[in-house]
């Protein structure tokens, strides 16, 4: 993947003309930045092991001991000097292959603090050890060392009286110092990490190179039934992968959403904000998945010299890539059921009653199975309350909202025949009149043009009358479309229009549209026969976005056989 794990080469001071162009500013603003340049050198020292000890908030003391490559002991005074490193070949800043290239964080950190690196390496006998304080060697020895090395840094900032001040307490640094090493462990699955906080351990990840195991141990076991795979996309050079949570488990902020840029853990803001679109509408309101993207790209494709920190990259073809993986993210959102949990769902079966539309069918009728991409194949067992269709799949009992699903199946036709353009326009069996208030005659008559581009064909009939003709195509034939009240159509067109009148906004027809499924869909309560309940779950498995309704409310419940093994005790 990248070059972290070649031959380690010889420090050496950057040519100034080189040292000029790299982003320069305070790198190290925080105790957590010390933990971030510390683990980072680790990291590119090819460590497998890396232990980091934190005290009081990282003001107090922060040791960083891995069993990387190490430092020769002639080289040892390099590492701390300003512009001095190992890692940037040819001075060439375009393709950076390490976390590290700018030789600034040891001399940084030992300009603001006392920092002691002691490090050994495979070929010599005998380590070396070096202390500074303020930029000074406070001591220069000799020290037996293993391959590796100990970086161990104090009194931060006690010299710098405004940083400590601008320092949070203790509580909010440790928060972030435990944040900063879940993001730099996310981003290395295969090194084994642990953190002590105050003398006790906080933190602790395996190593075993797995992306799935990593997110378990940093996230707890309850995560590893929500995590779901993302199929691999290719685009614009760049390969991504990831895991991502399903809506049963979503957090209230953004910031358990990870993007690894070539092993850089970072927030490529327009990426995460296509992201966002991409899922908001299946999840409710202000809640976030977990989810982690690891992207991989050649150097030449990623800017990592933009920011003094490194915590942003400037990602070519950023929106391109982030457009692919939304629309992964969505096509998985929309398909994956929800979770009823058993604790709701005994509520909710204590107060319903179940009837079997034709009673005297059992269900497992000669109709069969119902086979559609979205599910696995499905077999009807009834209705439920009038409200929810039963249905068993191999390895869980599904549960659909009627409504939901029957208004998800009409907007996706009525959006379909809005976009194709070829609006199949059916004339309605009999006109409908419509009586429109005073109050919104005026308003209702300036929708007239727009909703006939939609197949809406409406004309004046009296004063304040007026006769719907035609709506786009519900095929009669089809048991769906038999579903809708022709009735219903004028209420439910009025009363679309007056909520968009209420809210205008570009996207009004996508909005008449979703609308005018949500007032036509059945209501619940209302009793379906059976060929009606097979027909709208083969539809509803055809859909585009089976799982969620336009409003981010579940329409598909699922309850696993495990659960019901844990909960009847089997
Ligand atoms: P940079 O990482 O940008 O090169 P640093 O100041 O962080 O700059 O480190 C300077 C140099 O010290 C590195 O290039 C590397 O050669 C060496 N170094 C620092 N930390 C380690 C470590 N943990 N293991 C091996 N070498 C290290
Ligand atoms: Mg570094």
């Amino acid at each position: 993947m990248n070059e972290r794990h070649s031959a380690r080469r010889p420090i050496r001071v950057l040519p100034p003309q080189v040292a000029a162009r790299i982003a320069a500013g305070e790198v190290i603003e925080r105790p957590a930045s010390v933990v971030k340049e510390l683990v980072e050198n680790s990291l590119d020292a090819s460590a497998r092991r890396i232990r980091i000890e934190v005290r009081g908030g990282g003001l107090r003391e922060i040791r960083v001991t891995d069993d990387g490559c190490g430092i020769p002991p002639e080289e040892l005074p390099l590492a701390v000097q300003r512009h001095a490193t190992s890692k940037l070949r040819e001075d060439d800043l375009e393709r950076i292959e390490t976390l590290g290239f700018r030789g600034e964080a040891l001399p940084s950190i030992a300009a603001v603090a006392e920092l002691a690196i002691a490090s050994g390496t495979a070929d010599s006998s005998l380590g070396r050890r070096l202390v500074l304080h303020a930029g000074r060697v406070l001591a220069d020895e000799p020290t037996a060392h293993p391959p590796g090395t100990t970086v161990t840094v104090r009194r931060l900032f006690e010299n710098v009286p405004a940083r400590l001040a601008a320092v949070r307490d203790e509580r909010a640094e440790t928060a972030e110092i435990v944040r900063t090493v879940q993001r730099l462990a996310l981003a290395a699955p295969a090194v084994r990490f642990s953190l002590a906080i105050d003398g006790r351990p906080a933190l602790h990840t395996s190593g075993s190179g797995s992306l799935r195991t990593v997110l378990l141990e940093l996230y707890g076991a309850p995560v590893a039934e929500a995590l779901r795979e993302l199929a691999p996309v290719e685009v614009a050079c760049a390969r991504v992968t990831g895991l991502v949570t399903s809506p049963d488990l979503t957090r209230a902020n953004r910031n358990h959403l990870h993007v690894v840029v070539n092993g850089r853990w970072t927030r490529p803001g327009t990426l995460l904000a296509l992201l966002e679109a991409a899922y908001r509408p299946y999840l409710p309101r202000g809640r976030h998945p977990i989810c982690v993207l690891v992207l991989e790209t050649p150097p030449q494709m990623v800017d990592v010299n933009v920011h003094p920190a490194k915590l942003e990259v400037r990602l070519r073809a950023e929106r391109e890539i982030g457009q692919a993986v939304a629309e992964r993210l969505r096509e998985l959102f929309a398909r994956t059921p929800r979770t009823l949990t058993l604790h709701d769902q005994a509520r909710a079966l204590d107060s319903l009653r179940v009837q079997l539309a034709e009673p005297t069918t059992a269900y497992d009728d000669a109709s069969g199975e119902i086979v559609t991409p979205a599910f696995p194949p499905l077999r009807l067992i009834g209705q439920l309350a009038g409200r929810v269709i039963l249905l068993e799949g191999p390895d869980s009992l599904y549960l659909v909202d009627q409504h939901r699903a029957h208004e998800r199946v009409l907007a996706e036709r009525l959006l379909a025949l809005a976009t194709s353009g070829t609006s199949e326009i059916t004339p309605l069996p009999e006109p409908i009149l419509l009586e429109v208030r005073a109050a919104q005659l005026e308003r209702f008559q300036r929708w007239l043009d727009r909703i006939a581009e939609l197949g809406v064909r409406c004309e004046p009939f009296g004063p304040r009358t007026f006769v719907l003709r035609t709506f786009p195509s519900l095929p009669a034939a089809d048991p769906l479309g038999q579903l809708v009240r022709p009735e219903e159509l004028g209420p439910a067109l009025l009363a679309t229009l007056e909520e968009l009148d209420r809210a205008e906004g570009e996207d009004w027809s996508e909005r008449l549209l979703v609308g005018l499924a949500c007032r036509m869909a059945i209501h619940r309560g209302r009793p379906l026969a059976r060929s009606a309940m097979r027909a709208l779950v083969q539809a509803l498995g055809e859909t585009r976005a089976p799982a969620v309704c336009p409003h981010g409310s579940p329409i598909v419940l699922r309850v696993a056989h495990h659960q019901l093994a844990q909960q009847f005790r089997w």
